[in-house]
């Protein structure tokens, strides 16, 4: 995935000037740091004092990274990952931990997410899960829609008889801010097929699970 080649990269630039990343060009990146600058001044700091010479620069490669997800093709990932088995019991991968951000407060949500889904001819291999997570967390989101898109693109690429996916979350928004609900997590799902139909493959799924997650680091 173009993401480990694009870290290993900036590494060597950290100071200098800001360069074209994966998402966002040199010229975008300039853009954002700019704006940061702008908001720096705007809550009453001082943009030229010592701590702060860099941070435009550093949000702007930050969101680089953060927003990844843009630029990389679910299906391309996937695509020498597929194998065909005559095997359909149900495959589950718990536990993905995910960071993304969140579109209306551009904070992070983060937490676990959890894969099932049972072949009808096709697998993928176990490590793409976590990668087809990763593709559609780093992005601006919103759990629900996270949720159902990973979902889509496994019921698309392996149309198998069912698939099911839950997300429980942390959202930085709700504890940081606003109702300062800490502990309050958000658990999401996207169900199909038999997952849908059929509610003993469900709960399977779901005693399989367990309760929504306290600790999500
Ligand atoms: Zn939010």
């Amino acid at each position: 995935m173009v993401e480990e080649h694009y870290l290993d990269k900036t590494d060597e630039y950290r100071n200098g000037e800001l360069e074209d990343g994966p998402v966002l060009s040199a010229a975008c990146k300039h853009v954002v740091a700019d704006a940061v600058t702008t908001i720096l001044r705007a809550v009453g700091e001082d943009p030229e004092r010592e701590g702060l010479l860099s941070t435009p620069n550093r949000v702007a490669r930050a969101y680089d990274e953060l927003l990844i997800g843009y630029r990389v093709d679910p299906v391309a990932l996937l695509n020498n990952a597929l194998f065909d088995v005559t095997y359909s019991e149900m495959v589950i991968v718990t536990d993905i931990d995910f960071y993304s951000l969140c579109e209306h407060h551009m904070l992070p949500f983060i937490g676990k997410a959890h894969v099932a889904y049972i072949p009808d001819k096709k697998v993928v291999g176990l490590s793409k899960i976590p990668r087809i997570v990763e593709v559609f967390a780093r992005r601006l989101q919103i759990q629900e829609r996270m949720t159902r898109q990973i979902a889509e693109l496994i019921d698309e690429l392996l149309n198998p008889l069912g698939v099911a996916v839950v997300v429980d979350g942390l959202h930085m928004c709700m504890a940081m801010r606003g109702v300062k609900k800490a502990n309050a997590r958000m658990r999401t799902s996207a169900l199909r097929g038999a997952f849908a139909a059929n509610p003993k493959t469900r709960s399977e799924f779901m005693e399989h699970i367990g309760p929504v997650s306290r600790v999500m680091l």
